[in-house]
């Protein structure tokens, strides 16, 4: 839509207080905000070959991303967080952000949950819990350290001893596995019959066109009906409610609950709930939005909060319909690291 006539629009977004609501009716309930786009692991699924990271001085500063959170909860009823990034974990101050995150519960936050791709979790898990953090999801896409090491360029041992790790410290884990044709199509079994054994939830994702160096095609992508096929050469398989969350789950051997993130085969845009803000106070209303409303520019500037909260309102009110829309690349030069996934 052009610029005058969003204009036009802007005036009748409403501007009620405690609520995020975009034009199709959606409400936002959960902000995903990236730490930084730096990481120790290099995602075949993620990144450029060659990343390039922003300079320190465009990433929001503690107190920035603070008093942006700070806004969410308290203005647009926002009541879940995420930590992302890149990996949120190589942020100096992650413990502090989480322990200042803490005292936004009596405001009305109610679960702090961070994703990480779990190499330096042994060193965090206890800090983490002690600072507040309610949950962890991370990333392991094989079983197989030369498989791990293929898509990651990374070993599979610190991420295994930082699960162990989480765990011990009273940290809730859930494992989120991309799925991708060609690089870990026979491990999809292994990390089932693992996760199971190990009583860790697992979430199959579909590999999304957000990688940035051209990895992608429609043909690489396993479906979550291909995911389901190959699982029922083992389990029994029951599906179970859908609910708001990404995933639609399902009932293995009558006791396991197993998640499939299928954004490109059955994407589940008309009940998303979810905002992001990058590591650079861009604030995305979409994983496949074009364009993002720039918060640091302002936020820096000395806007206030009631101009600051009028810009996200008008981001979000024109949230795009989602990967329905797009249905392949998303023109842009930011990828899934940099995005905060
Ligand atoms: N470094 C952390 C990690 O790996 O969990 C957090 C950031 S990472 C970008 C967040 C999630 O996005 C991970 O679960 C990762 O597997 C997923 N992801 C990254 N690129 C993806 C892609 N092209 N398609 C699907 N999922 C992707
Ligand atoms: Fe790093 Fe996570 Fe991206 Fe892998 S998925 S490159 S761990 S940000």
């Amino acid at each position: 839509m052009a610029d005058d006539a969003k204009a036009v629009w802007a005036a009748a977004i409403p501007s009620r207080q405690g609520e995020l609501r975009d034009a199709h009716g959606r409400v936002k309930r959960k902000l995903r905000l990236s730490l930084t786009d730096r990481c120790n692991l290099r995602c075949l699924y993620c990144m450029p070959e060659h990343p390039e990271w922003l300079p320190k001085a465009q990433v929001l500063r503690r107190e920035e991303l603070l008093r942006l959170a700070r806004l969410f909860v308290t203005e647009m009823g926002i009541t879940h967080l995420r930590l992302t990034g890149g990996e949120p974990l190589l942020r100096r101050d992650v413990v502090e952000i989480v322990a200042e995150l803490d005292a936004l519960r009596s405001l009305g936050l109610r679960r702090i949950a961070m994703t990480s791709n779990g190499a330096l979790l042994d060193r965090f898990a206890v800090p983490l819990a002690a600072a507040g953090l309610d949950d962890l999801n991370v990333s392991l896409d094989a079983r197989t350290p030369e498989i791990f090491h293929t898509l990651t360029r990374g070993d599979i041992e610190p991420v295994l001893r930082g699960i162990d790790a989480a765990r011990a410290a009273g940290l809730p884990v859930k494992i989120n596995c991309v799925a991708i044709r060609g690089h870990n199509d026979a491990e999809l079994l292994p990390l089932a019959e693992w996760a199971r054994t190990e009583n860790l939830p697992l979430r199959f994702i579909e590999f999304m066109p957000l990688d940035g160096r051209g990895a992608w095609s429609p043909a690489r992508v396993i479906t979550e009906a291909e995911i389901l096929a190959q699982l029922r050469q083992r389990f029994s398989i029951e599906p179970l409610p859908r609910s708001n969350e990404p995933a639609t789950y399902y009932r293995l051997d009558g006791h396991y609950r197993l998640g499939v993130i299928s954004t490109v085969s059955k994407p589940f845009c008309s009940s998303c709930d979810r905002v992001r803000l990058t590591a650079t106070g861009e604030l995305y209303a979409c994983l496949f939005s074009p364009t993002a409303a720039d918060l640091r520019g302002p936020l820096r500037a000395g806007a206030d909060d009631a101009a600051l909260a009028a810009l996200i309102r008008r981001q979000i009110w024109f949230k795009e319909a989602g990967y329905i829309e797009h249905k392949g690349y998303v023109e842009r030069p930011l990828t899934m690291h940099a995005m905060g996934g």
